[in-house]
């Protein structure tokens, strides 16, 4: 069976690699479908795409995710075969980007109050080009001492009841669905058991034209994938999945292909997509 990998993070959100580094070491793992999904950006897509040129074995879909929050609840939504090119995507893409910057400012002024002052100028250069994120200021407090990994921070302060957790704008779940299905693209439900209530959460969804959820996820045990693929088949959803690969560091992360659903979903993300044009594609 190839290895699929639909969930993984460059440069250009909150991952630590490249999108070149990121496609070199999927084809050295020989992952044969991968998807980058960076957060509420596609800045890496061109760089990844020719990079993958030099990689015969291995194709690119392209891809996005979208944070939206229900009440106490994020939920996460990944986007596929989407027209990433379309404008009304990327000015919406560049206003979520915005709203992440002056969260994250909040966050650090929260952590200044708290005792535990990084400074912005430096989670700034971590994030680089890239859409900030929690795991940034995550990686300025490790520099900084204050903890030992970023999971720690997250456990500790950044986790969505710590002490410096701050609100984005909000997105409602069927808004995030509908800006993928607007730019041509099959939307997926990120990491189930994140989401309260998620079978409600899913039946919401499903009008605005949810087309499948994660099951094969990261570091998920054989009895969670074995409930989330009766709640996908129930539901008539694509079983999806990938390492949400970041390289931040973190003892257990899943490697590129180490989690992923078999190539059947590729071409039934393919089918529930609608590009307008054979480049966007990547090379499908
Ligand atoms: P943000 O986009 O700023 O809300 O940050 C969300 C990202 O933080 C997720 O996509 C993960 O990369 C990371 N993250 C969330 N929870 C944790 C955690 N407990 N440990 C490590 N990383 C996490
Ligand atoms: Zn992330
Ligand atoms: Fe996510
Ligand atoms: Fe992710």
């Amino acid at each position: 069976m190839p290895a699929v990998d639909l969930h993984l993070h460059t440069t250009a959100s909150d991952g630590r690699l490249t999108p070149t580094q990121l496609v070199d070491l999927l084809a050295q793992r020989g992952v044969e479908y991968a998807a980058i999904t960076d957060h509420d950006s596609t800045e890496g897509m061109a760089e990844a795409l020719e990079a993958a040129r030099r990689h015969p074995t291995l194709r690119l879909i392209p891809g996005i995710e979208l944070s939206a929050d229900h009440q106490d609840t994020e939920v996460h939504v990944l986007g596929y075969f989407l027209n990433w090119r379309d404008q009304r995507l990327q000015s919406q893409l560049q206003e979520f980007r915005r709203g992440r910057v002056d969260r994250a400012r909040t966050m650090v002024d929260k952590l200044a109050d708290l005792g535990l002052p990084i400074d912005w100028p430096r989670v700034q250069a971590i994030a680089g080009e890239g859409a900030v994120g929690r795991p940034h200021i995550a990686l300025a407090m490790v520099e900084k001492g204050y903890v030992k990994e970023v999971r720690e921070a997250f456990d500790k302060y950044l986790g969505r009841s710590g002490p410096a957790y701050a609100e984005r704008q909000k997105l409602k779940p069927v808004d995030a669905v509908a800006l993928i299905r607007k730019a041509g693209g099959a939307a997926v439900l990120a990491h189930p058991t994140w989401v309260n209530n998620v079978e409600a959460r899913i039946e919401e969804m499903l009008p605005a034209g949810l087309a499948g959820m994660e099951v094969y996820y990261g570091v998920y045990s054989p009895e969670t994938m074995s409930r989330l693929a009766s709640i996908a088949q129930k539901y008539g959803l694509i079983a999806c999945g990938g390492s949400d690969y970041h390289a931040l560091g973190n003892p257990d992360e899943a490697l590129p292909g180490y989690q992923g659903p078999p190539e059947s979903a590729v071409d039934a993300l393919k089918a529930r997509a609608s590009p307008t044009d054979a480049q966007i594609r990547g090379r499908l």
